[in-house]
């Protein structure tokens, strides 16, 4: 079976998205098109899928009679609308983080979802396809003993000039959220976010670097260093620390050089070349569940714990040091 699919938003993911189903993965074909600049719809048309339909609103796209599945891969703010759209017409969706921009935005599609009964929806969280990350939780599930703390980093070059200290959190750390949970198989009872000496490449709506400090259910504690203008590139280091030993996740494959009297290794400087790989292995695994009528991997249920957990996250940077308790209700049954 080729899964009709259908792309709303088609800016830099959406497009990337739409190229890797072509030209990539073998399974489904993009037959819908949607975006708010219906010229950017037409130019990937033009480029990746001649034969799809340009639609003028998304809701007209997850209507189509011939779009089996859907992509959400719009700005944030939108996806909430689009994502109960495509439950409503029983169709599955792939969205992209964040699944909603507001904790409740995230529950209402949780319980859209739960009602519907099975699975439809599964969240852009494609570090979890990472085979780095695969492999680091196969040695933290099997080798190192109980896991006891975690310590991380996310950094980045630079950020443009709108970056503000909350997003840090909600376009950054996010993935850590998400990622980390799924590697201890556990969940975060409480956040606090301390700030260190103000990197001067920064600006004053920015407080670079920070560190977040989170505790599990389990006991384990994390720390996470998010540094956006480190300068040197884009580099995400997360090292396990078990009762037994410790586990790292790897480092992107590099040639080592011994050149000009130095030892050397390239560090990559742009996210997207760092997780390519997983992003296809995402899209594959939304492919293979929707040509049976569901979804897999990270959940509506793993959005709505991200936006909870980020909100207490931005509190605690509100809070100057305070440690912030992160309560989740009960999880439907839908997510066991
Ligand atoms: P982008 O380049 O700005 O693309 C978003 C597109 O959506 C734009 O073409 C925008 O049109 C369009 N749009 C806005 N409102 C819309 C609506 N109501 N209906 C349909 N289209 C609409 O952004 P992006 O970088 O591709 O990011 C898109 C989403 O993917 C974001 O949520 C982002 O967080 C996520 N993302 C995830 C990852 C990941 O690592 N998983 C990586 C990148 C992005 P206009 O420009 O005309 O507003």
């Amino acid at each position: 079976m080729t899964v009709r699919i259908g792309v709303i938003g088609t800016g830099m993911i959406g497009r990337d998205h739409t190229r890797r189903i072509q030209q990539v993965l073998a399974g489904a074909q993009v037959v819908a098109l949607s975006d708010y600049s219906i010229d950017a719809a037409r130019a990937v048309q033009a480029d990746l899928a001649p034969d799809a339909t340009v639609y003028e609103t998304g809701e007209a796209l997850i209507g189509a009679a011939d779009v089996d599945a859907v992509l959400v891969c719009s700005t944030g703010s939108t996806h909430e609308a689009y994502v109960l759209a495509a439950i409503a017409a029983g169709k599955p969706c792939f969205c992209e983080k964040p699944l909603a921009t507001t904790a409740q935005g995230a529950k209402n599609i949780v319980d859209a979802e739960a009602a519907h009964g099975t699975r439809l929806v599964q969240v852009g969280f494609m570090r979890r396809y990472d085979a780095g990350y695969r492999m680091l939780k196969q040695v933290v599930d099997s080798q190192i003993g109980t896991p006891l703390m975690v310590h991380a980093a996310h950094r980045n070059p630079a950020v443009p000039e709108q970056y503000v200290t909350p997003m840090a959190i909600h376009d950054t750390m996010i993935h850590e959220i998400d990622v980390l949970r799924w590697l201890l198989d556990d969940d975060y009872v409480s956040a606090q976010v301390v700030f260190p000496r103000v990197s001067s490449k920064s600006h004053s709506k920015l407080r670079d670097p920070q560190i977040v400090l989170l505790e599990t259910a389990k006991g384990v504690r994390i720390d996470v260093e998010i540094f956006v203008n480190c300068t040197y590139g884009y580099d995400i280091q997360c090292q396990v620390v078990g009762e037994e030993g410790l586990a790292n996740l790897p480092e992107p494959m590099a040639i080592t050089k011994r050149l000009g009297a130095e030892l050397r290794n390239d560090i990559m400087t742009d996210w997207k070349a760092r997780f390519v790989d997983s992003y296809d292995v995402e899209l594959a695994d939304f492919i293979a569940a929707a040509a049976r009528g569901t979804a897999s991997g990270p959940s509506a249920w793993d959005g709505y714990v991200a936006a909870i957990t980020s909100d207490a996250c931005v509190t605690a940077q509100e809070s100057e040091g305070q440690i912030i308790p992160i309560t989740l209700p009960a999880r439907p049954a839908l997510y066991n």
